[in-house]
């Protein structure tokens, strides 16, 4: 109480209007001067006041308030030296200016003891700003998170996306954009993840889902990244709205699956009319050969002419059910996934056929080292064999020859080997690039070019599919035809 009277004690000192001889004019000048000069320094602590909530999360936030309490009591003695012109309170003025003194070497102190750390503050909250611009120009939603959950920054996308005005959606945790029933689960996974933080993307496997703030849920597939911002660990988060590919995929995944059926109806319809068509057919034939035996003698040579052509389209016949009924069973058959030697596999196949070779003065020539591939032997074997003998048979050269190698024999990156398999022979239009690999179509008269039935390449094809491959041709007419094919690489010893 004491010490109080004692601060506003004025006895001994005259106000400041009678020290000396003041004119007005100076007098008042200095009065104003110190008056605006409070009002300023008072305004600068309450601005930082006022705004110290969105500070909170800087490590300068305390420098900063000893720095309004320094401009805080400079702003007091300013507001002192004005009273003083009529209530000449010394005591008072000079405590204040001891307090202001102990703060102001204070706050230097600590300023200078902090500045290199305020610099780097600074220029991270430069390189934050230029992070922001960027983010701001992306054209997908994306946001920072801090370790807490909590919003730090969203782009106008991100704002967009979830119905919020831009800066709203700072200070919210992430599970706000979230329907109910997932921010429970989502805190766990949140809390799981900062420990660990690794890029990595949500929402392909699991689904996810995100809440406007009118209420909208919408499919949602996000990206995190550990990021540093604003001196902080964070997690950047890329949200983009997946309602339009999710249909999309759904809608897919539906008509792929009517297809699938589709298909296997249409095999298993295959499957069993050929096999009781061929019953009756096998029957047909069999009664017009009887028929033809035992009436030898009574028949016309016109009948009998007549009797054998049925003999021949009823066998026809059966040889073409026969092979839709192949064809029906491989369409349902997946390859077994055994390791196939390529190399031991076409020397089995040029052994099986070494008399058509010498009959025909073909040869093979294999011009590389073939790798190994995933699948199963006995329907590989048939792919050569078939591309070989069509190599050999659609020939008029003196030598047919057959050249079969891999692409890109040394590039072990790839998954897949592309095998080829070329002849030197009369080569096919690029107009019938297509038919060839039609059931049943042939390009030539049926018994020309030791005839057939326009039934192998369909087969090969089927083979290569249901091995996860792809088959296709290239030629020039009179110079020869090469088939590509593609099968996976052994995985054996890799
Ligand atoms: P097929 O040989 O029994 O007639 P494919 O399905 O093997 O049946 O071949 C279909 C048609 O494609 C053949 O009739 C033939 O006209 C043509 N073709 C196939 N391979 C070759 C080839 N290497 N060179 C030229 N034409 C070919």
């Amino acid at each position: 109480m004491e010490f109080f009277q004692f601060l506003f004690d004025t006895a001994g000192y005259p106000a400041r209007w009678h020290c000396g001889h003041w004119t007005p004019f100076m007098g008042w000048l200095h009065i104003l001067s110190d008056m605006t000069i409070f009002i300023a320094y008072m305004g600068i602590p309450v601005t930082i006041i006022y705004f110290k909530n969105r500070f909170e999360y800087l490590k300068i936030n305390y420098i900063l308030l000893l720095f309004a309490a320094f401009i805080f009591f400079c702003g007091i003695t300013h507001l002192n030296d004005a009273i003083i012109f009529w209530y000449p309170f010394y005591n008072f003025s000079g405590f204040i200016k001891l307090i202001t003194a102990v703060v102001s070497i204070l706050t230097l102190i600590v300023l200078a003891s902090k500045m290199p750390e305020i610099i780097l503050f600074l220029n991270e909250k430069l390189s934050s700003k230029s992070l922001k611009d960027i983010f701001e120009a992306s054209s997908q939603g994306l946001m920072i998170v801090n370790k807490h959950g909590k919003i730090v920054f969203a782009n106008q996308v991100t704002a967009k996306l979830f119905d919020y005005e831009q800066n709203a959606l700072i200070g919210h945790v992430v599970e706000d954009l979230m329907p109910e029933s997932f921010r429970e689960k989502h805190v766990v996974h949140r809390l799981h993840y900062i420990k660990k933080p690794k890029k990595r993307t949500m929402g392909i496997t699991q689904d996810l889902y995100g809440q406007s703030l009118t209420g909208r849920i919408f499919p949602v597939e996000t990206t995190l990244s550990p990021l540093k911002f604003e001196s902080e660990d964070c997690v950047l988060c890329s949200v983009v709205d997946i309602t339009e590919r999710k249909a999309r995929d759904d809608e897919l995944q539906l008509s792929n699956q009517t297809l699938e059926k589709m298909v296997q109806d249409l095999e298993e319809f295959t499957y069993v009319a050929s096999h009781d068509l061929k019953e009756p057919i096998r029957g047909l034939h069999n009664y017009s050969r009887i028929l033809l035996d035992e009436n030898e003698d009574t028949l016309t040579e016109d009948g009998k002419k007549k009797l054998r052509m049925f003999l021949v389209l009823t066998q026809r016949m059966e040889n073409q059910i026969d092979t839709l009924l192949k064809y029906s069973k491989l369409g349902s058959e997946r390859a077994a996934n055994t390791n196939v030697e390529v190399n031991d596999m076409i020397q089995d196949v040029k052994a099986n056929i070494g008399y058509l070779l010498e009959e025909k003065n073909a040869k093979i020539i294999i011009e590389s080292n073939m790798p190994a591939v995933m699948g199963e032997k006995q329907r590989l074997e048939e792919v050569f064999l078939n591309l070989i003998i069509n190599g050999i048979k659609y020939n008029q050269s003196t030598t047919p020859t057959i050249t079969i190698g891999v692409k890109d024999e040394m590039n072990a990156s790839t998954v897949h080997a592309t095998f080829y398999v070329k002849d030197n022979g009369i080569g096919i239009k690029p107009e019938h690039a297509d038919k060839v690999f039609t059931l049943f179509k042939r390009l030539h008269l049926r018994e020309t070019y030791g005839g057939g039935s326009g039934v192998g390449l369909t087969i090969v094809r089927k083979i290569i599919e249901n091995h996860g491959g792809k088959i296709w041709m290239e030629s020039k007419p009179d110079k020869g035809t090469t088939f590509f094919f593609t099968l996976e690489k052994s995985k054996v010893g890799k």
